[in-house]
């Protein structure tokens, strides 16, 4: 059989070997992936997936990275990046059309410019429009999947395309249960006015800047919040704000967090805090902490 790599070359799908996958994340950590692929349009990512599951190989599908730990070891074979995917962002009346790889602040403009109401509370996510559909992204109340009129994805059994409309689409807090490769989003909003929406998302951004750390590298909050509880309360009410391990510390701003402190953090360290902060978590109230991010 072919060398994989060989086949990506004939098709001319763009890749890297042992990369570093840090820089491609908002932790900025994590070791080296076998193979970092860059499919260009639908039909590359269609025979790269092809090709992923006559090799057998694990993979693991790559937004903007900023709600992912990757380990120094990391054990996907193949990262499927969407980034140099073809782009597109258009609306016609209050439908938006978005490719997967568009980030959020991006549409945010888009609605702004257009005049379209209603995701302000995403204004400040740093995720693309199809991580924020697969972990259904929210703040403040709003989440991302309850804006979708449908969805296109790549079937990771058939490798065919498919639309889910509306009534096939199932969410609830940050999850959704849509499984595939998300290429393209359609969002329904209201029709807003430039003003309000320029006024909304700069006071949702102001309230994340004074309860969220700024400028450090993290994934975000750590943990799910509960019916009944928010994690990143307990965590505060256990003293644990600062806590350090390594070079992973929790936030003194928001104990939800982890942070990158410094250059000597390693993907473990994180790893052993999240463990630690379960524990002691699940020894004082009795809960299971879940956690958000996705460990690789
Ligand atoms: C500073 C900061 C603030 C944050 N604030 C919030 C917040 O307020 N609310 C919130 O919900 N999250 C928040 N996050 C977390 C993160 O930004 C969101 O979860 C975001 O939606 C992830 O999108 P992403 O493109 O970065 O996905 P990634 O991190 O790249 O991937 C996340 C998951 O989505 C999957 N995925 C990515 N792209 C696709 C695709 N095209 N098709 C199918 N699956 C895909 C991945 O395989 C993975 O399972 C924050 C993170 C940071 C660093």
């Amino acid at each position: 059989m072919k060398r994989f790599f060989s086949l990506l070359r004939e098709n001319n799908i763009n890749f890297l070997k042992k990369e570093e996958i840090a820089p491609y994340t908002s932790f900025k950590l994590g070791g080296k992936v076998d193979y970092l692929v860059f499919p260009n349009d639908f039909k590359q990512l269609q025979i790269l997936m092809k090709l992923i599951k006559k090799y057998n190989f694990s993979y693991f599908i790559l937004g903007n990275g900023s709600n992912v730990l990757f380990s120094s070891k990391p054990k996907a074979k193949v990262v499927i990046a969407m980034q140099d995917m073809q782009s597109f962002l258009y609306a016609q009346e209050n439908k938006v059309f978005a490719s997967a790889n568009i980030n959020l602040f991006e549409l945010n403009k888009f609605l702004k410019d257009n005049e379209l109401a209603g995701f302000e509370f995403s204004f400040g996510i740093p995720g693309s429009v199809g991580g924020s559909i697969k972990g259904n992204a929210g703040a403040f109340d709003g989440c991302v999947c309850e804006h979708l009129n449908s969805v296109t994805l790549l079937n990771l059994n058939t490798c065919e395309f498919e639309h889910l409309s509306k009534k096939d689409i199932k969410y609830s807090y940050r999850e959704s249960n849509i499984s595939g490769i998300i290429i393209e989003a359609v969002f329904e909003f209201n029709k807003g006015n430039f003003e309000e929406i320029s006024k909304l998302q700069n006071q949702y951004f102001e309230r994340r800047r004074k309860t969220q750390p700024y400028g450090v590298y993290s994934a975000g909050s750590v943990f799910k919040r509960g019916e009944n509880y928010i994690p990143a309360k307990l965590i505060d009410e256990l003293g644990l704000k600062g806590y350090t391990i390594g070079g992973a510390q929790i936030s003194q701003k928001n104990a939800g967090i982890i942070i990158k402190k410094d250059n000597t953090c390693l993907p473990e360290d994180v790893i052993n805090l999240i463990k630690f902060v379960k524990k002691q978590v699940k020894s004082t109230y009795k809960i299971d902490l879940k956690e958000e991010i996705n460990i690789i």
